[in-house]
């Protein structure tokens, strides 16, 4: 039987675990459904997941679905959209949240089309008020657009970072298992490879230096490898950009499509803030960005502004704290 006025979370997981995006998009939802007065149920596509069910169904306080299938085993586009497509159209109607994240981005549209659905994708904030309005940036932060959906459906990716996994739960939901009969047509799924990039230790390390474009090229580097040594477990990332750019291996690329690192100091030299970086470092514990644009964007995500060309500002900085470590 059908039941609308539901908020379905779909789980993200690897080697049976769900992961931290997951309990964020949660909390999000529980969150919406606080305001609006629906029901949250997070629904978890795979294969022998009742462990982990279990654990989110206690965290969170969510009502928890297992939505079970061998073909559910491994993450495949075509498995997901069709068991999810099945599953919706059978039990939940109103809104499906998905992680924002690459396996999110790739089925959420096709859901969305299979549902008759509305579509939102990169949402970061919700505002009540007359119905669900969904915000999203654009510009990099200097604008924020603001969604409604028009269909009874609506599937939802949610940026990392839209909300702290923090529940206030008063017991533990009930968790059901539903089985999936669905066949993959045109997907094998043949496993995964981990790629070869050395560990660059910056999802351990408590202080990160990173560089983005404002570098101006691979010969600054030594500017944050010098800035990053003045402190004990520190690591260098970076921005795709430098990456792209071969200044730096994608390994430290931190943001949507890289790393999430949450280190107690995050220092950004010439990084603009663009969301998809936001997105890998908001939950750093202090933020510090050396910018010579008054209004980049990092800005405002940062406790202390450094509006200054780095070229300049970084070597005389890095040459006093020296001076004064010596002396
Ligand atoms: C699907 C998708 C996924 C993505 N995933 C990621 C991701 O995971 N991580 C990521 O980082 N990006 C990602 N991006 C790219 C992202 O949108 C931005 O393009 C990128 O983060 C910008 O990098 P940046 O801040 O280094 O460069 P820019 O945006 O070019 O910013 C450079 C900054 O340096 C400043 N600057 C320039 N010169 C100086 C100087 N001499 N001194 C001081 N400041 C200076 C400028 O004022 C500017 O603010 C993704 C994009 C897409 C579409």
């Amino acid at each position: 039987m059908k039941t609308g006025g539901i908020i379905a979370v779909v789980a993200e997981h690897e080697d049976g675990k769900i992961n931290r995006h997951t309990l964020e998009v949660t909390a999000f939802a529980l969150m919406a459904g606080a305001s609006s007065g629906m029901r949250t149920v997070v629904i978890i596509p795979g294969n022998g997941m009742t462990e982990a069910g279990r654990l989110i169904s206690e965290e969170s306080g969510a009502d928890v679905v297992l939505l079970e299938s061998p073909h559910l085993e491994n993450y495949t586009s075509e498995g997901y959209k069709a068991a999810l497509h099945e599953f919706l159209m059978e039990y939940v109607s109103g809104i499906v949240m998905v992680p924002h994240t690459q396996r999110g981005s790739e089925y959420a549209p096709g859901l969305a089309v299979r549902l008759g659905a509305a579509c939102i994708t990169g949402v970061n904030g919700m505002k009540s008020g007359n119905g669900m309005v969904f915000t999203r940036q654009a510009f990099n932060g200097k604008l924020e657009m603001q969604f409604r959906p028009a269909a009874d459906f609506a599937v939802i990716t949610v940026m990392p970072g839209a909300a702290k996994p923090e529940f206030c739960s008063s017991g533990p939901g009930s968790v059901a298992a539903v089985s999936s009969d669905i066949e993959l047509k045109a997907t094998r799924y043949l496993g995964v490879k981990k790629s070869g990039a050395e560990d660059s230790g910056i999802e351990n390390a408590d202080v990160i230096v990173s560089a983005g474009r404002g570098i101006g090229g691979v010969e600054n580097i030594g500017l944050i490898t010098g800035l990053a040594g003045l402190f004990d477990r520190s690591a260098v990332g970076c921005s795709r950009i430098v990456c792209d750019r071969g200044w730096m291996e994608y390994g430290r690329q931190i943001g949507i499509t890289g790393k999430t690192v949450s280190p107690k100091l995050y220092i950004a030299c010439g990084i603009s803030g663009a969301v998809q970086h936001l997105a890998g470092m908001s939950g750093s514990g202090f933020i510090v960005a050396v910018n010579r644009d008054p209004e980049a964007p990092i800005f405002k995500h940062s406790d202390v502004c450094v509006v200054e060309d780095l070229n300049g500002f970084l070597p005389e900085f890095i040459e006093e704290i020296r001076k004064r470590r010596a002396g």
